[in-house]
């Protein structure tokens, strides 16, 4: 690059004519008539634009020509060497003359069969282009010949006369030296990553779909194919041969269809992975009426479905073969037919986003949750003269839902109605260096349930939820399907947007409604949530009575302490007696006084553990057991209030409420020795207290954005009383905010 202006000397230099300067307009540039090997080749550049591109062409002329068998063998990554052999029906003799001619073809001849073409090629112009491009020989025999032919083509043309040489059946056709005669291709070509690779992957994308067919691809000369099928096997097992067990083992089969001209018409039968599933990039094998096509927009939603479901950041696997009228297709907007244009594209592809949507959701495979269990060591001191209202509202908080709930149950016999706020304080107490070596990692495991009277006649459930169906609001019903999660406007609303609209939306109460439907759809049929240890029924309850003002009789024997206890054993025999119903409708699971299952309404979502106590004592207590419809409709109604995204106990570390960890230094009756060595000690606490709230804080966003909104729009059937309850309020409109804006 020049840094200096040129020199007067240097600039008056007489210059060559060039058709970009434009100093006398009055002598434009003459235009000639392109010789036409100079146009077959650029033609042939951009159809073969890599020897994958060719690779592609030869094995879509192979499977043309109905071959069972086709086998691709590359050297020097296709620049040297492509080879692709099938056992199709070969060509005629009399047709080798014009094979390798620009748009010569024995799939089309008028223009109407493009409408219905079911031939992968069409345009007859591979083989063409690949002779402008390269030294092409082909080999082939038809059937009932006694021997085949052997030509060589160059620039469209026959070098010499076909040879009579011993064939096997079918075509083989031999590409050597690839973009001989563009050095700027082939250089780029040859400095980029080998096209082996693409080959490969393309050959298994092509294995996969054509499963009927033997395919295979290896390095020229060398006896370890990369890939290799053998037709007649399962779909699935396809996978697994070709992209290995781990891959097959996390998929589902899917299928969608949609038959409705007002929308679209198509039918996809597919494989996705499920949330086991881990890979850093999205592998999208799509075939459209068996073209191996790329669609952007389609992969894009499939992979937006996964981003708003799944907690860990994988890319799906993705197979899927989709099917319409082939006049619904343009297979002509690419000229390597890679980009195909579908009719009714955002419909189709609306549905399918949907099919994988609920597909993942409601998958029914093991989920593994992890979850971390804090110290199970008792604590060993404690100081006696604290009482509990002197504590503030972080201290009476109780721990988070990551923790197993047999951990936050005291056991010790000092302090049987201990809340956590002791059990964090006496944990502080012990030895950092002990409380590291006692941070457990445990396992709750979703255990599938069986099904259970799948088939029972439950009139009552029917009757609630023809109730939900007929209540629905259906403005409300429209917004839920089609809002757009925006973020949080508080701990209760969030805020979405529907159309050009936004709304504020009560999370408390909308998670509710909707955990109540799941409850009332998946009845009896739950999976579970298994607790890592069983959870005694008592200690619950008692945590859960601790907290309620009871009346006392005037009875002076009987202390409040002693009145809870009674309480409790009276709600355990009642829960006792209806144990085998709990667990087979509704999938809660107690034993011998303990709780040690709870069901899963939502796929991928535990509730906050920290509401145990409360639900355990809302189900014996707020139940009407009597009546069969009753009875079923309020025990979903205490599951749903357990289940629902509730703000977490712990007040929110970020703004205000930090003020609630802050150091307490005006204990009241402790001498000054113990003041300075406990609050030392709570600074400690105070600070992972923070990082657990701004944990349960994040989970619960989380939990909203990518569990709580993805369902409702597959599940949600919004009453009418959200519209008027101040659940759904409408704050702005767009239109009109933007208008303001425009005068500003
Ligand atoms: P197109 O596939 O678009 O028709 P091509 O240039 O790829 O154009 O092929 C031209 C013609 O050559 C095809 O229409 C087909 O009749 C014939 N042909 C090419 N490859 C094979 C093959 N492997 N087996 C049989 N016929 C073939
Ligand atoms: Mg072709």
């Amino acid at each position: 690059m020049e840094l200096y202006p040129p020199s007067p000397t240097s600039s008056s230099s007489p210059r060559s004519p060039s058709p970009h300067q434009h100093q006398q307009p009055s002598s434009p540039p003459r235009i000639r008539r392109l010789e036409a090997s100079v146009v077959n080749r650029i033609a042939a550049g951009e159809v073969i634009q890599r020897p994958s591109a060719a690779v592609k062409e030869l094995v879509e002329n192979s499977l043309d020509a109905a071959s069972t068998s086709v086998s691709v063998s590359v050297k020097d990554g296709g620049l040297k060497l492509l080879l692709v052999s099938d056992d199709g029906h070969g060509i005629r003799y009399e047709d080798l003359p014009i094979l390798c001619e620009r748009h010569t073809t024995s799939k089309l001849s008028t223009y109407e069969d493009l409408q219905t073409i079911k031939s992968m090629g069409f345009r007859g112009e591979a083989l063409a282009s690949m002779t402008y491009v390269g030294h092409v020989t082909v080999t082939t025999i038809t059937e009932g010949q006694l021997h085949g032919y052997r030509v060589s083509y160059r620039d469209g043309v026959m070098e010499h006369e076909p040879k009579p040489c011993a064939a096997v059946k079918g075509t083989q056709i031999m590409v050597e030296n690839l973009f001989y005669n563009m050095a700027a291709r082939r250089k780029t070509l040859q400095n980029s990553n080998d096209d082996y690779p693409k080959i490969v992957d393309l050959i298994s994308r092509f294995a996969v779909h054509h499963m009927n067919v033997n395919f295979s691809c290896r390095k020229y000369g060398s006896n370890r194919a990369d890939v290799h099928t053998v037709g007649g096997t399962s779909r699935l097992d396809t996978i697994r041969t070709v992209y290995g067990a781990s891959v097959a083992r996390d998929l589902m089969e899917i299928s969608v269809s949609d038959d409705n001209p007002a929308r679209s018409i198509f039918k996809m039968e597919g494989f996705i992975s499920n949330s086991n599933y881990v890979a850093k990039k999205t592998t999208m094998i799509l075939f459209i009426n068996d073209r191996l096509v790329d669609c952007t927009a389609l992969k894009r939603a499939v992979e937006l479905v996964y981003s708003a479901t799944l907690p860990k950041a994988s890319k799906p696997f993705i197979y899927m073969s989709i099917n319409l009228p082939p006049e619904h297709v343009d297979v002509n907007i690419h000229p390597t037919k890679r980009e195909v244009s579908l009719l009714d594209q955002d419909s189709l592809i609306d549905t399918i986003q949907s099919a994988v949507e609920s597909k993942l959701m409601s998958s029914n495979s093991t989920r593994i949750f992890q979850t971390q269990a804090v110290s199970s060591s008792l604590p060993t001191t404690q100081i006696s003269t604290r009482k509990d209202k002197e504590h503030n509202i972080a201290n009476s908080g109780t721990q988070l839902q990551k923790v197993p709930v047999n951990q936050m149950v005291r056991t010790d016999p000092r302090n049987p109605f201990g809340r956590l706020h002791s059990y964090w304080k006496d944990e502080a107490q012990s030895s950092k260096q002990e409380k590291k070596s006692d941070l457990v990692s445990m396992r709750s495991v979703v255990v599938a349930r069986r099904n259970w009277k799948e088939n029972a006649d439950f009139t009552s459930i029917d009757q609630l939820l023809r109730e939900t169906d007929s209540n629905v609001h259906p403005g409300l019903l429209d917004i839920v399907k089609d809002c757009t999660y925006i973020g949080l406007a508080d701990e209760v609303f969030a805020l979405l947007q529907y159309n050009t609209y936004l709304y504020l939306v009560n999370v408390v109460n909308v998670s509710k409604e909707l955990m109540y439907q799941q409850v009332l759809r998946r009845f009896s049929k739950f999976n579970a949530i298994q607790l890592s240890e069983p959870a005694p029924l008592r200690d619950l309850l008692l945590m859960a009575l601790k907290d309620e003002e009871l009346e006392t009789r005037g009875d002076e024997t009987e202390t409040d302490d002693d009145l809870k206890e009674k309480i409790a054993q009276m709600n355990i025999e009642l829960l006792k007696e209806k144990e085998d119903m709990l667990e087979d409708y509704f999938g809660i699971k107690m034993e011998d006084g303990c709780l040690i299952r709870l069901p899963v309404i939502l796929d991928q979502y535990i509730p906050d553990m920290d509401r145990i106590p409360e639900f355990l004592l809302s189900l014996a207590n707020d139940v009407d057991w009597d009546d069969e419809r009753e009875c079923f409709q309020t025990i979903s109604a205490v599951l749903a209030n357990f289940y629902a995204i509730h703000p977490p106990i712990l007040p929110n570390p970020s703004g205000d409420g930090i003020r609630f960890y802050k150091k307490n230094r005006e204990e009241a009756g402790l001498d000054s020795e113990i003041l300075a060595e406990k609050s030392a000690v709570e600074e400690e606490v105070d600070e992972e207290l923070v990082a657990e709230a701004e944990t349960a804080w994040s989970q619960r966003e989380w939990n909203i954005q990518h569990v709580l909104f993805p369902s409702m729009r597959l599940f949600l059937k919004p009453p009418k009383c959200l519209a008027t309850d101040g659940t759904f309020v409408q704050v702005a409109s767009l239109e009109k905010l933007y208008r303001v804006f425009e005068r500003c």
